[in-house]
């Protein structure tokens, strides 16, 4: 079963997550914005061996720790999808206009499309491509353990900034409708910031994008 474990880093309060199969002990790390050190001591503590980063979309506070990690610890860095590319390019201009620490430069192993899959130890997850946030955004579907880590696509209560380059509010709303909801009401997400809540809660409730008539 796959299990995990959320670290909020960065000034920011970034959702990090640790992904680990619990036959194997292998373990990958999505978002790893910043503060490595806490991260690594959190799979150190759990005896897991980490293998990857994934990357749900290239902001500073999901990012922003990556090139770092990957260099010191040799791992392949899988996603965002390519749309992302030119937040990349700019993470040292998103260090300085948010004040983080310097970002080191990276380029993926390996960019994710829409219905690709990625592997940690026993367990698969599927990618889908939920662009509007940042158009090269995507999340992370774990189907068996009934959770998705949704990076900023959607939040408890409310949904992903579309104000910035490249964002688009009605592509938002597709992808969230079109990508997220079929996962089904009892699949518990993790988002990019703030508390867990249920698709089947936010289908219901969320005031951007829920209710009636969405
Ligand atoms: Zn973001
Ligand atoms: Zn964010």
């Amino acid at each position: 079963m796959l299990q995990y474990l959320t670290l909020p880093v960065t000034p920011f309060q970034q959702n990090c997550s640790l992904v680990w199969c619990d036959v194997t002990k292998d373990a990958a790390v999505i978002d790893p914005g910043g503060e490595l050190p806490r991260l690594l001591a959190a799979v150190r503590e759990r005896g897991l061996n980490l293998k990857a980063i994934w990357l749900t979309h290239a902001h500073i506070d999901h990012a922003g720790g990556t090139g770092q990690l990957a260099r010191e610890q040799g791992l392949p860095i899988i996603g965002p999808h390519p749309g992302d590319q030119f937040w990349i390019a700019g993470l040292a201009q998103q260090s300085k206009m948010f004040g983080f620490p310097p970002a080191e430069g990276f380029t993926p192993d390996r960019w994710l499309e829409d219905g690709d899959t990625v592997q940690i130890g026993r367990e698969t997850l599927a990618v889908r491509h939920c662009p509007g946030h940042t158009p090269g955004h995507v999340v992370f579907h774990s189907a068996s353990a009934r959770r998705a880590f949704v990076g900023d696509v959607l939040f408890a209560g409310s949904i992903g900034r579309t104000d910035f380059p490249g964002g688009n509010h009605q592509q938002l709303l597709d992808a969230i409708r079109e990508r997220l909801w079929p996962m089904g009401d009892d699949t518990v997400f993790i988002p990019g910031h703030g508390p867990e809540s249920s698709i089947g809660h936010e289908r219901q409730h969320n005031p951007y994008v829920g209710g009636s008539g969405a």
